[in-house]
């Protein structure tokens, strides 16, 4: 079936430019091929991240003006509070300025001891780095599945409510500090998980007393997979499945930057601990500010209260994953190794498989992403054994599971003539590959090096 065309028109442009091939081959040996270092500027489209990158709509925009910039008590910041009343049912609101906030502020109170361990199906990096800040273990328990980029299931970002079980028991459930569902799972590929998944997660938390947190960066999405490939989801609202799938949880943490397409923002919510809610409204206050704002301006939260309910449009949602599934089709069309099915925000290309030459130590999808940027200006991000590091104690590169370039599509902002130029790029790629060469570091910073690292070719 053919796809139907955008459900909005644009009023209101930036301008982007291709530099010269020349010249970005210069801009890339001056970024120490490391694309997180190029200028915007300098590149032609953008697919580094889908955070804080999306296009907000004239409602959002004219919200903006409604902002009431009042500190305690802020009009505005009870927008926010009613719209997540009503799409997640939650009594409870306190807004951050993105999503790490809302973990900073959060954890602590939700933690028990030091050395206990918190159960995800796939942690995000900065949930991972909150966790192990608080003096806790995460641990991942996604479903195998997830590992095998060529195995098609619907949902690949569910628990492995087995594992997940067997472990409460072989720790003791006194050694357990919370779960968290991350939904759609970022780290596993933006890939979603069922409401089947999600009971039987609720199940065992009631069978073990623990409480639940919902990392909830793409709740519309997740909510959408449901709708398009769970039995008995089809004839439901994107916030019937959502209201469903909340209830389930006790509390949220967000950064609405994604889904709720705002380029800043994020926030906490509770079910109905009021408890809870006053523990974190205090930490609030010192670290992201009065509970009223947290971090955020009234025009910030303005724009977030249309946003979170913009997200759930079902036109827009079938637009924007159908944009992403156009890419990976067509990626696959021409051979390129990709993880299917694809996710809801972001196509991930197998590049262990891409350059079989390079080995996990000179990172090939870094390589590949570098080539991408020098082919047509495009710029995707490695999720692979650079982004990974070294072993702590002995100092050895680790290898990923499998070495991605992710391609992440922010939401409204490109249309799929860009995605075509993304692909014919890729396809050229893709006959010249035995020619690309692995990379070396010249700085290899000792934390989160990814970002500011800089490398060089490996020259024969
Ligand atoms: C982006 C993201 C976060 C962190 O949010 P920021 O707004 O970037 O601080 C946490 N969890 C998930 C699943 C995310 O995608």
């Amino acid at each position: 079936m053919t796809r139907k065309a955008e459900p909005f028109r644009i009023k209101m442009v930036e301008p982007i430019r291709m530099i010269s091939r020349e010249e970005r081959i210069e801009k890339l040996k001056e970024a120490g091929y490391n694309p997180f270092l190029i200028k915007s500027e300098d590149v032609y489209i953008d697919l580094l991240t889908d955070s804080g990158t999306g296009a907000m709509s004239d409602q959002q925009w004219s919200a903006l003006m409604l902002g009431d910039e009042a500190y305690a008590g802020s009009k505005s910041f009870y927008k926010v509070k009613e719209a997540v009343k009503d799409i997640f049912n939650y009594d409870y609101v306190i807004p951050t300025h993105q999503g790490r906030g809302a973990e900073q502020v959060l954890f602590p109170h939700i933690m028990g001891k030091k050395g206990q361990f918190v159960l995800g199906n796939m942690h995000f990096d900065t949930t991972m780095a909150h966790i192990e800040l608080n003096g806790m273990i995460p641990v991942n328990l996604v479903i195998e599945d997830a590992f095998d980029t060529q195995k098609e299931h619907p949902f690949k970002g569910n628990f492995d409510l087995e594992k997940l079980e067997n472990f409460i028991v072989e720790k003791g459930v006194e050694n357990i500090a919370f779960i968290i569902v991350t939904v759609t799972c970022n780290s596993a590929g933006g890939q979603p998980v069922s409401m089947e998944n999600v009971r039987g997660v609720r199940k065992i938390a009631d069978k073990y007393g623990l409480k639940i947190n919902i990392d909830s960066a793409r709740y519309a999405e997740n909510a959408y997979f449901i709708k398009k490939r769970e039995a008995g989801y089809a004839n439901k609202s994107i916030k019937e499945i959502i209201r469903e799938m909340y209830s389930m949880g006790d509390f949220l943490t967000m950064s609405a930057k994604k889904d709720a397409i705002v380029n800043m923002g994020g926030m906490i919510a509770i079910k109905n601990d009021a408890e809870l809610y006053q523990a974190a409204a205090t930490s609030c206050v010192p670290m992201e500010g009065f509970v009223t704002y947290g971090g955020l301006s009234g025009r910030d939260m303005e724009a977030l209260a249309v946003g979170l309910q913009e997200g759930l449009d079902v036109e827009y949602l079938e637009s924007r994953i159908g944009q992403v599934e156009y890419l990976g089709e067509e990626l696959r069309k021409r051979g390129i190794p990709i993880q299917w099915p694809v996710g809801g925000h972001a196509v991930f290309v197998d590049a262990g498989k891409f350059l079989p030459h390079i080995p996990a130590d000179q990172f090939p999808a870094q390589a590949l992403c570098n080539e991408l940027y020098i082919e047509a200006g495009v710029r995707p991000v490695e999720v692979g054994s650079l982004l990974l590091g070294r072993d702590p104690q002995t100092g050895e590169q680790k290898k990923a599971d499998v070495d991605f370039m992710r391609l992440t599509i922010p939401r409204r902002v490109y249309t799929d003539r860009h995605i075509d130029v993304v692909v014919e790029a890729l396809a050229k790629i893709w006959e010249r590959r035995n020619q690309i060469k692995g990379l070396e570091f010249t700085y290899e910073p000792k934390v989160l090096r990814h970002f500011l690292c800089r490398l060089k070719p490996i020259e024969d």
